[in-house]
């Protein structure tokens, strides 16, 4: 199969009845890059920054953090990569970095919420990737954004690193394009307001999925509790979809469900146009896709996401197996 996923490597990602899928790549360290040829992904939709700083034994410097980000750029060519801000905390801690126990981390000062409050971390990530990603095109997305709220002051830090770097005369990213990761339930009601603010959103089922189910998602005693593809959780992510993509937001999801074949199915035919996964999924998703119709693929989850299923997944493995 490996053989056949390879020759798939520059054929388009597009299904049997001719609708196009993106389908990006995540990544977080320099050894993932030649992945990007390798699978002939469209590019890189999550990268993890908080792995550089997970590896290191010390803080890394602005310096060691520009030449990640340029690295990266660098590597990509002509294809976006969409960098996600620090995600750390919680059960993600830094060897030198203090932080007191949490009874709930998952739940606690990670992510967002950490460096609102330690702001300079911040700024200095957003100076690298300015840096960085000067000449040319500047994604950046924060992780676990609760609240509209926190968005804007997460991208006022954005603006104001951005003006000191312009009246330092650095050359700056022909054009910055801000999203948010949508991770929190919460989240998921204020697109009317957050909407207009934002260039693009990249679902984070992973954690969004274990919130919406309040089970931890790392616990065997209750992960398999809960189904993906339960239709109350495709009704969710259907409905953030139909949202976005009626206020003209790039909507994409970037858990670990894009690469999977079957829920990788489910979601465009809930409406998802773009997803972005580990690189061993892209070949084995984009060969799912073209042998997928996805009005018919759509069709029967409409027919089955009001019904009274548990879940969707025995139906749709039945759809797949039927339709190729
Ligand atoms: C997610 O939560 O789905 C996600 C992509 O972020 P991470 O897995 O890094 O928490
Ligand atoms: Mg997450």
């Amino acid at each position: 199969r490996k053989a056949e996923y390879a020759a798939l490597r520059n054929m388009p990602a597009t299904s049997r009845d001719g609708v196009d899928v993106q389908l990006y790549m995540n990544a977080g360290l320099t050894v993932d890059l030649p992945h990007l040829d390798e699978t002939g992904a469209d590019g890189i939709g999550l990268f993890r920054t908080e792995l550089q700083f997970m590896v290191s034994s010390t803080m890394p410097r602005l310096a060691a953090q520009i030449e990640l980000y340029a690295h990266v750029l660098n590597a990509a060519g002509d294809r976006p990569v969409i960098f996600r801000t620090l995600d750390v905390g919680g059960d993600k801690v830094l060897p030198y970095m203090v932080g007191q126990r949490e009874e709930n981390p998952a739940l606690g000062w990670r992510a967002i919420r950490l460096v609102l409050d330690r702001p300079a971390l911040l700024r200095y990530q957003l100076r690298a990737l300015l840096i960085a990603a000067g000449g040319r095109t500047l994604s950046v997305m924060f992780p676990m954004v609760a609240d509209v709220a926190e968005f804007r002051q997460a991208r006022q830090i954005l603006e104001v690193e951005r003006r000191r770097l312009e009246r330092m005369g650095q050359t700056l990213p022909v054009n910055i394009r801000i999203g948010t990761m949508l991770e929190v339930p919460a989240l998921a009601y204020q697109l009317p307001a957050l909407l207009p603010l934002v260039d693009f959103i990249s679902v984070g089922s992973n954690d969004l999925l274990q919130f919406f189910f309040a089970a931890d998602r790392g616990n065997p005693k209750v992960s398999s509790r809960y189904d993906l593809l339960a239709p109350s959780a495709l009704k969710l992510l259907r409905d953030v979809c139909a949202a976005c993509t009626a206020a003209g937001v790039s909507i994409s999801l970037c858990g670990e469900m894009a690469g999977r074949p079957l829920e990788a199915m489910a979601l465009i035919g809930l409406g998802f146009r773009s997803v972005s996964m580990n690189a061993v999924s892209i070949g084995p998703v984009k060969a799912m896709l073209r042998s997928l119709d996805v009005g018919q693929c759509r069709a029967y989850i409409d027919t089955l996401i009001e019904g009274p299923d548990r879940t969707l997944r025995g139906k749709l493995e039945s759809f797949a197996r039927d339709h190729g």
